[in-house]
């Protein structure tokens, strides 16, 4: 179970997006009919839905694709940044330390990002572009956020938004509108900002070690929950933990809608001595104990890596290493 820190009470007062769409009738059944603009039922009570069929959830936009590109093979570099949590520390309950970076760290280094040229776009453009074989923009960049905390909205969007900057929000689907997490008052909100919501499972379980129908169950049950909530099918994935492999890569890629997904951590250049265990093995100031492959293809969309940010890393080594990849 995910432990409640109490900081929902706290953080949640802040910020009102312009974006935030008014609250229909409480609890008000959602019409099947004209509009995908879903109500703000609670997540629970949606039907469950175990499938990536988009006319399985018809009140949401399904996924649209561009054509294909002729090379398969071409490879962007586009750096994919993987965050947790943006919340003060002392609001950060028993988070790993590791994973909680302070919103004024978030900010500075976002603002060094900005300043040095660097835009964003979400793992959902960056889907399409991998699909048509289409280069975006030289210093283009992805900012993840993992696990659904609410403080992705609280402290994370309006920071995103001084800076004219996106991000992919990869959420516990059976965690949203639990204490501390993001509501689905919150995922609509996100979405009209022009955020995307990704899917990171039903219960945020390592995914290797589960049978066929659990998998489908954490990929698929969790895509159309998303779906439902935002009225949008979500276009990636992340694993949780990190956790991957073939038999992982088959099942997210039978979700017809899924069309990309990312590792907690870099798949090939860790060291095997580390654990994983974030925050154990930087030094400070360092994105990665070393130097990172930033690739990603068609035909490896679903084991796309990642580069962690550390709450110690310095905003000027960030440039630094989002610059190795800048082309143009
Ligand atoms: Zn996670």
């Amino acid at each position: 179970m995910p432990s409640v820190t109490g900081a929902a009470a706290a953080t949640t007062s802040a910020i009102a997006p312009t974006g935030s769409p008014s609250p229909s009738p409480a609890l008000a059944v959602p019409s099947e009919s004209e509009s995908p603009a879903p109500s703000l039922r609670p997540a629970s009570s949606y039907p469950l839905v175990n499938s990536c069929n988009p006319a399985s959830v018809p009140s949401a936009i399904a996924v649209t694709t561009p054509a294909s590109g002729a090379d398969s093979s071409i490879a962007l570099h586009v750096p994919i940044l993987m965050y947790h949590r943006i919340v003060p520390i002392a609001l950060a309950g028993d988070s790993l330390r590791g994973l909680v970076v302070p919103p004024e760290t978030f900010a500075a280094q976002l603002d060094a990002l900005a300043g040095a040229g660097w835009r964003t776009i979400t793992m959902a453009t960056l889907a399409n572009d991998l699909q048509a074989r289409r280069r975006p923009p030289a210093r283009t960049f992805v900012i993840t956020i993992d696990d659904g905390w609410d403080d992705g909205y609280t402290y994370a969007l309006p920071i995103l938004q001084k800076h004219g900057f996106v991000a992919t929000y990869f959420v516990i689907a059976g965690r949203i509108d639990l204490p501390s997490f993001l509501s689905s008052a919150h995922l609509q909100a996100l979405v009209a900002a022009g955020d995307e919501i990704g899917d990171h499972t039903m219960d945020h379980v390592s995914l290797p070690s589960q049978k066929p129908p659990q998998l489908t169950y954490e990929i698929d049950a969790a895509a159309a929950r998303i779906a439902q909530v935002t009225g949008r099918w979500p276009e990636s994935l992340a694993y949780p933990s990190g956790g991957v492999d073939n038999e992982v890569v088959a099942a997210v890629a039978a979700c017809q809608e899924l069309r990309v997904a990312v590792i907690e951590e870099r798949l090939v250049t860790e060291k095997p001595e580390t654990t994983g265990k974030p925050g154990a093995s930087q030094s400070p100031g360092t994105v990665a104990t070393a130097a990172p492959e930033v690739s990603e293809t068609w035909t490896d969309r679903f084991v796309v890596p990642r580069l962690r940010v550390s709450p110690t890393t310095m905003p000027a080594n960030l440039v630094a290493e989002l610059d190795r990849y800048a082309t143009g």
